[in-house]
């Protein structure tokens, strides 16, 4: 096993790997920007490194200083977290050239499916169910594209191949405003991603998300860990999600996850990993892989048992996958609020200085944050700040218990989105479960406060 890995990452996931390693008797080094600095992840680390100023381009984004913290602290291997540089094929080639294990899959997988278009050929090969769209990139010749969208039939999306972060999307309902849409994607992902091909997919109209969990090794063994619903989301970020997804058949789901790691051991992946699916009317359409951990793997772990960032290291380190599919058990249901320093409704946000932190806890309760009472919170990285997972034996029970934790829980100094999650654990048709991806934004609209803001130019 390794001796050192040097964490390349902040927040929560900084904290998390470090406790993963801890657990498993590894040393860890932290790097940090100069607005990290007083971080108590930081502080718990073996070692630290300041890697640069506050903004993101010169500190958590500098593949050189990142790779040199490595160097003259001796780590074995780079744990890149989510976001960042964690789905950055350049940097995992440039970690294993300098001699560095990268914790996650092999950059070819990662240049694979960072390119959508490439992804969903890779998938359908594999078998694995699309949304029906393009053959691959749309082409050039505007009859060939209006012939596409009549085949595919209307509305259609038009998405960007190197889109992520629900960008570079455009939804059509009607040909003649079909040309135009393409062009505009085509332009805007020129200039954002650098790749300006675009391909067409229905646009599906009332879907959930469903996304399925993979773990595997680099001798060809992969399992899956079960699903998680992430359909809660607000301008296609995710708020809430849940394992197991409510209402869906297992069968249905079984033979979705077992295509899934079908495809990892065709393509020959390594690591950790999340098909993403939309689902309607009792079908699976693939969307994406994250080649990556993800926010939302504590779900999966409190209903697997498994820790998923362990097993991340492991097979990164050349270990054989101790599971077998027939090893893995769902038991339980486990909920995740994502908590955010930004105001609940209006959503701009609110960064400075957490004045009174009281984290929640009793049965069932997990609290991933780094945060704590005095922690100041940068305006510069994303705002989240933490996340409430609550595990009941039943899906009623992880709603109880998180109306009960988030009840308890009190931060002050800033705003959070603790009073929306509190609102969204006693409603109705969440409690009934399987709402679809645009019920948080229908019901916001709804809001006659929001709307009232929305009218003074808020968001
Ligand atoms: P990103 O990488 O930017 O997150 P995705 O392809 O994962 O892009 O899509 C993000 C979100 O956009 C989905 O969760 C869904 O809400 C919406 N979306 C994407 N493709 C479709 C589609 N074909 N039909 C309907 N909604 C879609």
């Amino acid at each position: 096993m390794f001796e050192k890995i040097l964490i390349a990452n902040r927040g929560e996931i900084a904290l998390r790997i470090q406790r993963a390693c801890r657990e498993m008797g590894i040393k860890t080094v932290v790097v940090h920007s100069e607005a990290d600095r007083e971080a108590k992840y930081v502080k718990l680390a073996d070692e630290s490194v300041c890697i640069g100023p506050a903004p993101s381009a010169q500190s958590y984004l500098n593949m050189p200083a990142i790779i040199s913290a490595a160097e003259v602290t001796d780590a074995e291997a780079i744990h890149p977290g989510y976001g960042f540089l964690s789905e950055n094929a350049d940097f995992a080639e440039r970690v294993e050239k300098s001699g560095f294990v990268f914790i996650g899959p092999r950059p070819e997988s990662i240049r694979m499916m960072g390119d959508k278009v490439s992804a969903k050929q890779a998938m359908i090969k594999a078998g694995v169910p699309c949304v029906p769209g393009s053959d691959g990139a749309l082409p050039e010749d505007p009859k060939e594209i209006i012939r596409i969208a009549r085949k595919v039939g209307y509305p259609v999306i038009i998405k960007a191949a190197g889109g992520g972060g629900g960008r570079g999307m455009r939804v059509v309902h009607t040909e003649a405003a079909l040309l135009n849409a393409v062009t505009m994607t085509r332009t805007e992902a020129g200039t954002a991603f650098g790749n300006p091909e675009v391909y067409m997919e229905k646009y599906l109209e009332n879907p959930r998300h469903v996304e399925i969990q993979i773990l595997a090794d680099e001798y060809k063994n992969a399992i899956w860990l079960g699903e998680r619903d992430c359909s809660m989301q607000r301008r296609h970020q995710k708020v809430i999600e849940e394992a197991p997804a409510p209402g869906i058949p297992r069968k249905l789901i079984e033979r979705i996850g077992d295509r899934c790691a079908e495809a990892c051991r065709k393509i020959g992946y390594r690591g950790a990993g999340t098909f993403e699916f939309l689902y309607e009317n009792g079908e699976f359409y693939f969307i994406e892989m994250n080649t990556r951990i993800q926010v939302e793997h504590p779900v999966t772990e409190m209903i697997t048992g498994v820790d998923l960032v362990q097993e991340q290291i492991r097979v990164a380190c050349g270990e054989k996958l101790r599971f077998r599919q027939r090893d893995i058990e769902l038991s339980g249901h486990a909920i995740e609020c994502r908590i955010n320093a930004e105001d609940p409704f209006k959503f701009t946000p609110s960064p400075g200085r957490i004045v009174a932190w009281h984290a929640p806890g009793g049965p069932g309760i997990r609290v991933d944050s780094h945060a704590y009472a005095g922690y100041f919170v940068p305006p510069t990285y994303d705002s989240m700040v933490g996340k409430v997972i609550a595990y009941g034996a039943t899906r009623e029970q992880a709603i109880r218990r998180m109306q009960i934790a988030l009840s308890e829980m009190v931060v002050e100094g800033i705003q959070t989105n603790i009073p929306l999650h509190r609102e969204l654990m006693v409603d109705a048709r969440f409690f009934e479960g399987g709402t679809n991806i645009h019920y948080l934004e229908q019901k916001l609209a709804a809001k006659p406060d929001l709307q009232k803001a929305t009218a003074k130019g808020g968001k």
